[in-house]
């Protein structure tokens, strides 16, 4: 058998002494196959063993940890002895304590009267002094006492059949005889100042005092960001180098009379965002370029003319939307504005396809779903590619649309603003323009937190408002898009709400509708003949009816704060004041907090913040189209800083070839474009 410190990173788990076959299964569930898995291995917590209270000074409730022998153990059936409580009392001179476990009798046999034992859990009771379930740790002397005791020691998850000195002892070993000789991945970048690689790995597992385990976790993150920066960065470097741009940026012939014919001035922010974009167009590289701003900052005007510049330069643009709603209604839009001007706009969704205009100037604009991916669509002078909605994409799906021309650009919208750690995590290789300011006469949004027994006051509101000649959204969350039995859910409210709202006229709209029957209700809500929707949230990217000016979210506490400020700003859009009441069906104090940030800030990006700190980066995003790599240690949403660090250090040092750290790297995102 190889000596441990002769072992490589990669080698399996089984060349360790002590790891057989059996062992290497159980190793598997916790992900660790190799030896620089087990370095990686995350501490849950740490315990210092170097002091100990005595069971006598355990006066409070709470977590603790002591140690002591085993005094008296047994199990004690109940209800004919279907139940069983497992008691075991542990004594360290100066006082005893109860352990006690429910329905697991065989845990008798890992302890008997006279071990020496260590006891980690929440007291819930003083007298006797006892704690329910607890973590605990059998105490042996011998070789390896040292390694258990006397120290800081990690607590590692586990899984069923392993325990925690077995597991412990193993990490010890590789900390070590390997981490010690783990090289610095990339010589030379700059890591201002955090340990080093090996040293945060050894920091890790046994710190020499609780403030190392940061420490090491920071360099560890560091490391990740680096891994991410390098592919990121190299991906853009490689694009550059192979790629040549399609000189797109336009003569003016369309773009003159859409922009006179638009009916209001670009704000200073548009113009300025379509400056960088006929910038992009115009050089050798294909543009790669995120356009960020707040609902309802005008991203789709600046679309279209992007889209202008290209269609004047003789190439073909797609358009691809998230839903089918939102493909109809910029399909609608855009038909609006180039009409006019002689350009065919075509629809693909999965139900539909179509075009409008005549085909006598050699290019489209097709607008579309997912169907876009599909093979029937196969252009052949594709210039630009525009994503509307980006994160309800993934990145995988992006460069598909990308595939079907030879590098065309692309343009990617997001109205969700995203924290710079996420939108430097998931489009680290995109440029990014920011819409900041609203188009001028927008009306103010206030927003509201209610109870459920408000809810017919608050309808009373919405009746009053339609009086005056506005219109509103009521959103109920229950229902799922894909979930037939939640249709019946809105189908119900439905009726509730016509009896409650009459004379007004209700219209409903669901993911189970088809596209024409979406398409049908959407233009009666456009042209004032339904006064009050009630829809799921797909309502919540992209519709735009000025005159809706109320909007009621039930069961608000059921969404997340970015998505709920998504859906506000379907409001807000004419000059009327509007409003927007969150009924939470819930109300815990958190969940009262959480929903007042709303009620407090109408910055996209503040909340956006909020949502990540609250919430995470992958519930934040939803986690099966986050596209966020697997990361063990970073934490989206407290280390922007080392991101932009390692973002910089990378860029200072492209010589840095990804692959030399231990672990996994970035899943879905190794796609080149
Ligand atoms: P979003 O950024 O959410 O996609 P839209 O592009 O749908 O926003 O724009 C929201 C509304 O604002 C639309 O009705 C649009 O016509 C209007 N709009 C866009 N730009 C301006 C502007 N510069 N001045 C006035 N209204 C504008
Ligand atoms: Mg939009």
């Amino acid at each position: 058998m190889t000596p441990t410190d002769k072992l490589p990173l990669d080698a399996p788990v089984t060349a360790l002494r002590g790891v057989g076959h059996e062992r290497s299964l159980q190793l598997a569930r916790l992900g660790i196959r190799t030896v620089g898995d087990l370095l990686l291995h995350r501490p849950r917590r740490h315990e210092d063993r170097r002091h100990f209270l005595s069971i006598r000074e355990v006066t409070g409730k709470g977590a603790v940890t002591v140690r002591g022998r085993v005094m008296a153990m047994g199990v004690k059936k109940f209800r004919k002895g279907t139940r069983s409580v497992f008691e075991l009392i542990v004594d360290d001179g100066t006082a005893r304590l109860h352990c006690r476990w429910w329905n697991l009798p065989f845990l008798e046999e890992q302890f008997a009267v006279g071990m020496d034992v260590m006891v980690h859990g929440r007291v819930v009771e003083l007298k006797p002094r006892t704690i329910d379930h607890p973590e605990t740790e059998v105490l042996e002397a011998g070789d390896e006492a040292s390694i258990h005791m006397d120290r800081i020691v990690p607590i590692h998850p586990l899984t069923e059949g392993l325990y925690p000195r077995w597991l412990r002892s193993r990490v010890w070993d590789v900390v070590e005889h390997v981490a010690s000789r783990v090289p610095e991945p990339h010589p030379g970048l700059a890591t201002g100042g955090l340990p080093t690689r090996s040293e945060a790995l050894q920091m890790l597992h046994f710190p020499g005092e609780m403030e190392d385990v940061e420490l090491a976790r920071r360099r560890l993150t560091f490391d990740e960001f680096v891994e991410l920066q390098i592919e990121i960065q190299g991906r853009r470097r490689r694009l550059e180098a192979r790629a040549s741009g399609i000189p797109c940026s336009g003569d003016n012939r369309w773009m003159r009379p859409f922009l006179a014919g638009l009916g209001f001035m670009l704000t200073s922010g548009q113009t300025s965002v379509l400056r960088e974009i006929r910038q992009d167009l115009a050089l050798g590289v294909p543009m790669r370029r995120l356009v960020q701003g707040d609902v309802g900052s005008g991203k789709t005007v600046v679309a279209a003319a992007a889209a202008l510049m290209v269609l004047e330069s003789g190439f073909e643009v797609a358009l691809m939307a998230p839903t089918e709603i939102l493909a109809l209604q910029h399909e609608r839009r855009f038909r609006g504005w180039f009409s006019s001007l002689g350009l065919p706009v075509e629809l693909r969704t999965g139900s539909t396809k179509t075009t409008s205009g005549v085909d006598g100037v050699g290019v489209r604009m097709t607008i579309g779903t997912h169907a876009l991916l599909e093979s029937g669509y196969d252009p052949e002078r594709l210039g630009l590619v525009i994503i509307d909605e980006q994160h309800k994409f993934g990145v995988g799906q992006r460069e598909q649309l990308v595939r079907k021309g030879r590098y065309p650009h692309l343009l990617v919208m997001t109205a969700t603003p995203i924290p710079r750690t996420l939108a430097l995590t998931l489009y680290g290789d995109l440029e990014v323009s920011t819409l900041r300011e609203l188009p001028p006469g927008r009306g103010r949004v206030r927003t509201f937190v209610r109870g459920p027994e408000r809810l017919p006051r608050v309808l009373e509101f919405v009746g009053e408002q339609i009086a005056a000649g506005r219109q509103a959204y009521v959103v109920c969350s229950r229902v799922d898009e894909d979930d037939g039995g939640a249709v019946k859910a809105v189908v119900r409210e439905f009726g509730e709400l016509q009896k409650a709202l009459a004379p007004h006229a209700v219209g409903m709209l669901h993911g189970r509708m088809s596209g024409e029957e979406k398409e049908a209700v959407m233009t009666a809500f456009g042209a004032g003949r339904i006064q009050v929707l009630l829809a799921t949230s797909v309502i919540e990217v992209g519709v735009d009816v000025p005159n809706a000016s109320v909007m009621v979210i039930e069961n608000a506490e059921q969404f997340g704060l970015a998505q709920l400020h998504q859906l506000r700003g379907r409001i807000g859009r004419g000059g009327h004041e509007s409003y927007c009441v969150l009924v939470a069906a819930k109300e815990s104090p958190e969940i009262l907090a959480r929903l007042k940030v709303l009620e407090d800030s109408v910055d996209g990006f503040e909340i956006a913040e909020a949502d990540l700190r609250l919430r995470g980066a992958g519930e934040m995003l939803g986690r099966a189209q986050s596209g966020l790599p697997p990361f063990r240690f970073a934490d989206l949403g407290r280390d922007r800083e080392l991101l932009e660090f390692a973002r910089t250090s990378v860029a200072a040092h492209p010589s840095a070839s990804p692959g030399s750290v231990v672990g996994k790297t970035a899943g879905d995102r190794t796609v080149d474009s």
